[in-house]
């Protein structure tokens, strides 16, 4: 570890998300000291994105330097050279965020996805410390899992391992946003509710001013949860289909990676934690395995953040080997 000594005494964590970028000068033992937020770029060549990360970087003003970067952005990734290859949601599809950072700043700079970094930040500095099986799921505006097995992180042959909101739930099931039939995604993912709550008003025939909204595409997803705390039917009956799907897309992550701990992020579950204790409820009625403690993430919506930090502190081995193999 003598890279501490010699360059700086803390790292730097990045979240690239569709939307916002967030970068975090931690200490070396996983605390946050200083962070920084912008929008992502919205438009631009392969390089804008790593410039703004940079820019963002700068503003801290970290005294001493650090020691390493670790990043965890939006999908789909090239693991070897650290760059997105058409993402669907942000505006620049394409982007290289390992080779300018690294040299910009001339550090090691790790990249891996959003929520596999979430997951190795609970297994380091989370619901994981000192167990071997963790598995992180956030519900958001698409539902992500990364996963660490018997102390893996699993990476997968381009980085993309666990795209687990894209499992089939349904296979006679309504359209996902990524095009698939019947991904959990599609059922959960808090873009697709609405979708969801149009499709269920199409097909049954609901005498209700909430289901001719849901049809004219007048009701999001804030609004959907707050009619079903309030009773209203037809915003039940699709928070209950929402909850039947996040629970079953639980238990299929539970039944395939037999996890000790699932910690459970993202805007969705965080800002409707009624909703959550409803799903975990659920979820036995679908696993096969016994289900271990489902728990909120330990970082909030820095979920993802920390996780960068704790990939750039403690660099998983399996993505190592992934580095070597492309030196
Ligand atoms: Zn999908």
């Amino acid at each position: 570890m003598e890279r501490w000594d010699t360059v700086g005494d803390g790292v730097i964590g990045v979240d690239v998300g569709a939307t916002r970028l967030r970068v975090g000068f931690f200490s070396r033992d996983g605390h946050l000291l200083a962070r920084a937020e912008a929008r992502t770029p919205s438009q631009g060549g392969r390089g804008s994105v790593a410039k703004a990360v940079a820019e963002l970087i700068e503003s801290l003003a970290v005294e001493g330097g650090f020691a390493a970067v670790g990043v965890g952005t939006i999908g789909p990734l090239d693991v070897y050279t650290g760059r997105v290859v058409g993402t669907p949601n942000a505006g620049v599809r394409s982007f290289d965020l390992k080779e300018p950072l690294e040299e910009r700043f001339g550090v090691p700079v790790y990249v891996v996805n959003d929520a596999t970094a979430a997951a190795w930040g609970e297994f380091k500095g989370g619901a994981g410390v000192g167990k071997l099986n963790v598995v992180y799921v956030t519900l958001s505006t698409g539902v992500g899992v990364g996963a660490v097995v018997d102390g893996n992180l699993l990476i997968g042959k381009s980085g993309n391992a666990v795209e687990a909101g894209h499992i089939v739930i349904n296979y006679r099931g309504v359209v996902c946003g990524c095009g698939g039939v019947g991904h959990w995604e599609a059922y959960a993912g808090g873009s697709a509710i609405p979708r969801l709550a149009r499709a269920i008003a199409l097909e049954e025939s609901w005498d209700s001013e909430t289901a001719e909204r849901a049809v004219r595409g007048e009701i999001g997803t804030p609004e959907i949860f707050r009619l079903w705390r309030l009773g209203d039917p037809f915003a039940v009956r699709v928070i209950n289909e929402v909850i039947e799907a996040t629970a079953a897309g639980l238990a299929n992550v539970i039944n395939v990676f037999d996890p000790e701990v699932v910690a459970v992020g993202g805007s969705v579950a965080l800002k409707n934690r009624d909703f959550l204790r409803k799903v975990i409820e659920v979820v036995p009625k679908y696993a096969l395995l016994d289900v271990p403690p489902i728990v909120e993430a330990s970082f909030g919506d820095d979920a993802v953040l920390y996780g960068a930090a704790w990939v750039a502190i403690d660099p998983p081995p399996t993505l190592l080997k992934y580095y070597l193999r492309a030196a």
